[in-house]
């Protein structure tokens, strides 16, 4: 299996097939980390129901727009709406206005991607239908069984209700990316590699994958002895980056703020070994610390002006240019 091979081979080999596919383009997805409030209590996320060491908060629509309007006057293609998990007819129904709101201020110019979570049928088609066409759910892990370790085990962390919230999104029209998280306790390079053939096997549009990092406050953590060292974590990252580049050439990959944590130069090797995808955060400087879903995560203090000029230092630095002002979605399907 590809997963095997030197990391050199492979990264080299990914990003000719790069090349050779989506270019040299890299695309900006400006993150808007909309709010903390969530309803569930993943085992490894730091804004879970239940941690209750962190201030809960909420943007105002006003924020929203400020933050949008900062991704659209600096030419990136899309934002990405995110926030942990809620299922209220009010919170359908202020995303729907959000999604309106945006589309009028930037002319209709800037591509939206949400990332809200499991909902049902009918609320995933009201938001495409305001405007939103990408969706990014992350599977976590493909195995049912490592799922059932990493949540607790109810109805509303059930891996099949993921699984059909993943075709919803495919059925109504969205792009649809997912991912998993890396390098988590009990899982296997038999999982990792499980990982990619599901998303083949889903014909996925999109995928944001990271290395898994522990968060004290969190009852993963108990396990994070057992964690690889963060070399070995950026490694298994990195690789995997790549071989999803050789096994879907077409697609949009995302170098995740995770690999930042474990390196500094993280996200720019991930764009070598095959990543196309860059995500600013644009959220702000005041929530950023309260959105903290694990330990030492990058640039909590870093304003999107500074952002800005630091990622486009990043990108040239791995030898590729921004593809700005363009939605850049996969067009090969
Ligand atoms: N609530 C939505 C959901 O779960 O799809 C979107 C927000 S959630 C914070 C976004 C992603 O953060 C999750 O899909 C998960 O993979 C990632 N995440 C959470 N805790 C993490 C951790 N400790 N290490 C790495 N990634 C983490
Ligand atoms: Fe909530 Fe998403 Fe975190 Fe799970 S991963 S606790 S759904 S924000």
């Amino acid at each position: 299996m590809t997963l095997h091979l030197p990391l050199p081979t492979l990264m080299a080999r990914a990003h000719a097939v790069k090349t050779a596919t989506v270019g040299h383009r890299v695309y900006l997805r400006g993150l808007i980390e909309f709010s903390n409030r969530c309803r569930k209590n993943c085992y490894y996320c730091g804004i879970r129901h239940g941690n209750r060491t962190i201030g809960r908060y909420e943007l105002t629509d006003e924020e929203v727009l400020q933050a949008v309007d900062f991704a659209w006057r600096n030419r990136y293609g899309s934002i990405v709406l995110q926030s942990g998990e809620r299922q209220s007819a009010h919170f359908t129904a202020r995303i729907t206005r959000l999604l309106q709101q945006i589309k009028r201020h930037t002319q209709g110019q800037i591509g939206i991607t949400l990332s809200c979570g499991e909902q049902s049928y009918d609320v995933y088609r009201q938001w495409f239908e305001a405007g939103a066409h990408r969706y990014l759910l992350r599977i976590e892990t493909s195995s049912p069984a490592l799922y059932a370790k990493i949540h607790p085990c109810n109805p509303t962390h059930d891996f099949n209700t993921r699984l059909a919230a993943l075709h919803h999104l495919k059925t109504i029209g969205y792009l649809t990316g997912t991912g998993v998280m890396i390098g988590l306790p009990f899982q296997t390079i038999d999982d990792l590699a499980n990982d990619l053939l599901f998303f083949q096997q889903m014909n996925i549009d999109m995928v944001g994958m990271g290395p898994y990092i522990a968060h004290r406050d969190t009852p993963l953590y108990r396990y994070h002895t057992l964690l690889p060292p963060p070399a070995q974590r950026l490694e298994l990252a990195l690789k995997m980056v790549a071989a999803l580049r050789l096994l879907m050439p077409h697609i949009n990959i995302a170098a995740a703020t995770a690999l930042q944590t474990l390196h500094p130069t993280g996200r720019e090797q991930a764009i070598r070994a095959g990543a196309n995808v860059f995500m600013p955060n644009l959220t702000p400087m005041k929530y950023r610390h309260n959105y903290r879903l694990y330990d030492n995560k990058p640039c909590l203090n870093d304003a999107p002006n500074h952002c800005h000029d630091c990622i486009a230092t990043r990108i040239r630095c791995a030898g590729e240019e921004i593809g700005y002002g363009e939605w850049g979605d996969r067009t090969n399907c």
